[in-house]
């Protein structure tokens, strides 16, 4: 083999695209219910973009992020996440108005340099979710709703909402201060990793997964009783919408998202079916980011759902689609008059909106029958010199090995009855 893929990469594979495509088209469907709207944003943007809102200490800025220099000279990063560019869109564009909400949709590739293992991938694809305009806790709990009717839609249980908050810019400063005076006290017993994070981002400690750190995690000082009046007032209000929508949930005192720009509620979904990796949907507030990035001072909330880690516990767990291919047609055909035929009538069948196919290899009728059987055609349409000469030919039912005799200048029209009819004759 002369090229693979890169590392930490992957091809998703056809035989994987029905649990993919199901699990596209739910998210698609309740975005749509609670009226968000796409949004496509390229895949690469400027290096300043996301190290400023994620922020220049966490993990995804300082190791994980995809740049490169371009032949103009400039900083681009392929994107680790999509908040920061949906952002940027929505006040490029003019998306985010005064007094109204706005709702935007995205679902596609992100990158991070990571050390690639079992649901952890260089290249892996996320499916999210932005609302700007309002900061009424009710709508924290449409969103983190919203993320949990996605789950039930797929028939996935055995998941928990882990929410926090993690306050804002006026109660957040002391917090840290204090998190970092307890973890100093401890430092000889923190990792190498923590105590570089002691001066950078005390706050990432309380992620860190090292047995060493574990313990001083513990009995750390908890964000929750450090929150000034607003934010406790927001989070108990959060909750007591959670509850009125019956959602389950658990507070996690511990629970601090990898990115800088989150404040008040922030919320990850976990499954009970996956290993270390076992994240499937994070999210929170971001009310500060619409004004630092110079639009105006507007509020917002989003989530992002993890699709790779969502797929295998779908393969596992999920209630299974089945892509079936049950209205396909092939076209067997022996000899030049009827291979004519067989392509126009190919042709003609896919204008018409059914699937067909025929034998471009070669093969013999038999090898052709074996052939429409492995690729689970409905129907066969077996065209040979007699039947040119007849104008007649046989089409066999795969399914109940009923066969009959069609007229070929009423053929189009003959099949495409049979294709549309669930219980034909033959
Ligand atoms: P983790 O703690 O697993 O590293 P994260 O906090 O970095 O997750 P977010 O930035 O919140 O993740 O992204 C939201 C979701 O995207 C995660 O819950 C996870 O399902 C998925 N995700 C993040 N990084 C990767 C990756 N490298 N490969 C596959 N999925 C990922
Ligand atoms: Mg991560």
């Amino acid at each position: 083999m002369k090229y693979t893929s890169q590392r930490g990469t992957r091809d998703i594979l056809p035989v994987d695209m029905p649990v993919w495509h199901n699990l596209e088209k739910n998210c698609r469907k309740l975005f749509e219910l609670y009226n968000y709207f796409e949004i496509r944003t390229p895949i690469f943007e400027s290096t300043e973009l996301f190290a400023r809102s994620i922020g220049e200490s966490s993990d995804i800025v300082s190791k994980e992020m995809y740049t490169f220099k371009d032949k103009g000279d400039r900083s681009i990063t392929l994107r680790p996440e999509a908040t920061a560019p949906v952002v940027r869109a929505a006040i490029q564009n003019n998306l985010i108005e005064k007094d109204k909400i706005t709702k935007l949709y995205y679902m596609g590739p992100m990158f991070r340099y990571e050390r690639p293992q079992a649901g952890r991938y260089r290249q892996f694809y996320q499916s999210g979710v932005e609302v700007f305009g309002s900061k009424d806790p009710a709508l924290d709990a449409e969103v983190i709703s919203l993320s949990v009717q996605i789950m039930d839609k797929l028939g996935l249980s055995d998941l928990s909402v882990k929410i926090n908050s993690v306050g804002c810019k006026s109660c957040r400063p002391k917090y840290m201060e204090t998190l970092k005076e307890y973890f100093k006290s401890n430092a000889k017993n923190l990792c190498e990793t923590c105590n570089n994070r002691l001066e950078t981002n005390p706050l990432r400690i309380l992620d860190c997964k090292d047995p060493s750190c574990q313990k001083h995690i513990e009995n750390a000082p908890a964000i929750i009783d450090f929150l000034c009046e607003e934010c406790k007032t927001h989070f108990e209000k959060v909750i007591y919408w959670l509850n009125v929508l019956n959602i389950k949930y658990e507070i996690n005192k511990r629970l601090v998202r990898g990115l800088d720009y989150y404040t008040k509620t922030t919320f990850e979904i976990v499954s009970g079916k996956l290993g270390a990796q076992n994240a499937v949907c994070g999210g929170g507030r971001y009310d500060n980011l619409v004004v630092e990035f110079g639009g105006n001072d507007t509020p917002a909330i989003g989530f992002a759902i993890g699709m790779d880690r969502m797929v295998e516990v779908l393969k596992e767990h999920g209630t299974q689609s089945t892509e079936h291919r049950f209205r396909l047609l092939y076209i067997a055909t022996l000899g030049d008059a009827a291979k004519k035929l067989g392509v126009e009538l190919l042709l003609n069948i896919r204008k018409s909106g059914y699937a067909a196919e025929m034998d471009y290899i070669g093969k013999s009728l038999k090898s052709q029958m074996k052939e429409a059987d492995r690729i689970k055609a409905k129907y066969v349409l077996i065209l040979g010199e007699d039947e040119i000469k007849s104008g007649k030919a046989m089409l066999r039912n795969m399914e109940t090995a009923e066969q009959g005799e069609v007229l070929l200048d009423k053929v189009l029209e003959e099949i495409i009855v049979r294709l549309q009819s669930k219980g034909s004759k033959f």
